[in-house]
C-alpha cells in the first residue's frame, strides 16, 4: 500500500449511538452532526445496516421522531452537497491523492474542504495542536479538522451540549480505552475527559462541538477562535 492509499482499517470499535443513526436516517439531525456521522458509515458496515434498516422502515419511525420537514435535514443537505457538484469537480474529488496526515480524506469531509487543501486555514490552538473549521450550521454546531502531533495532549475541558470526535488517521487514548481510525467517542457536558495522542504519529480527526464551552482548556481555545467569549 502506498502512502496515500486510504488505510485498510477493521471495523471500528465505537459507534454512533443509535438515536444520533436514526435521525440522521429521518433527516433531522443537524448538518456538522450529519457530517460526522456520514464519514463514520464510510468506515462502518454496521452503522451503514442500521441506517439502512432505519430508512426501510421508514413511516413508522418518522411518524415518532421528525418534527422538522425532511428537507431541513442536515444528512440531506450532506448528500446534497455531495450529489449536486458538478460531474466534474464530484470526479476530482472521488480522484483526489492530496492528503492530510498522510491520509486520503472520506468524501463526506473532503466535499466541504477547498480543492487544494495546501489553501486550508489552520489555527494553531496549542502546542503541537492545529484546527481547520469545515462549517458552523444553523443550530450552532461546529464542525472541523483538528491535526494533533504525537503525544499531545488535550487538557480537561467542559461544555454544555455535545462533542463527537471522529479519527481519521493516528489514533489516541481516553483515560485506559483507545480510539482509532473510524472510532467515535460521543461525550457531553457531564463528562471531563482528557485524551492523549498515542505515540506512534500525528492523529487527524474530525471534530463537532454543540452548545457553549467553558471557558478554559484546548477546545475552548479552539472555538475561540471563532467565537469571542
Ligand atoms: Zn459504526
Amino acid at each position: 500500500m502506498g502512502s496515500n492509499a486510504r488505510p485498510n482499517i477493521d471495523m471500528p470499535s465505537h459507534h454512533i449511538d443509535g438515536d444520533m443513526l436514526l435521525a440522521y436516517a429521518a433527516g433531522t439531525l443537524g448538518q456538522a452532526a450529519s457530517i460526522v456521522v456520514a464519514t463514520h458509515l464510510s468506515y462502518c458496515p454496521h452503522c451503514r445496516c442500521s441506517v439502512l434498516a432505519a430508512e426501510a422502515v421508514g413511516g413508522a419511525f418518522l411518524d415518532d421522531i421528525a418534527p422538522e420537514p425532511l428537507a431541513q435535514g442536515g444528512a440531506s443537505r450532506v448528500m446534497d452537497r455531495l450529489e449536486n457538484m458538478p460531474a466534474e469537480t464530484r470526479k476530482s474529488l472521488t480522484e483526489d491523492t492530496q492528503t492530510i496526515a498522510g491520509t486520503v480524506l472520506p468524501r463526506p469531509v473532503r466535499a466541504w474542504l477547498p480543492q487544494d487543501l495546501s489553501t486550508l486555514n489552520w489555527s494553531w490552538v496549542s502546542p503541537g495542536i492545529k484546527y481547520t473549521e469545515m462549517l458552523k450550521d444553523a443550530n450552532g454546531a461546529r464542525v472541523g479538522l483538528m491535526l494533533a502531533q504525537a503525544n499531545a495532549a488535550i487538557s480537561a475541558h467542559g461544555h454544555s451540549g455535545e462533542e463527537l470526535t471522529m479519527v481519521l488517521s493516528g489514533g489516541y487514548h481516553d483515560g485506559a480505552v483507545a480510539f482509532r481510525p473510524g472510532d467515535v467517542q460521543s461525550v457531553d457536558e457531564n463528562t471531563h475527559h482528557e485524551p492523549k495522542t498515542d505515540d506512534d504519529g500525528a492523529c487527524l480527526s474530525l471534530i463537532m462541538i454543540s452548545g457553549s464551552i467553558n471557558p478554559t482548556g484546548l477546545i475552548a481555545r479552539i472555538f475561540r477562535y471563532f467565537t469571542p467569549f
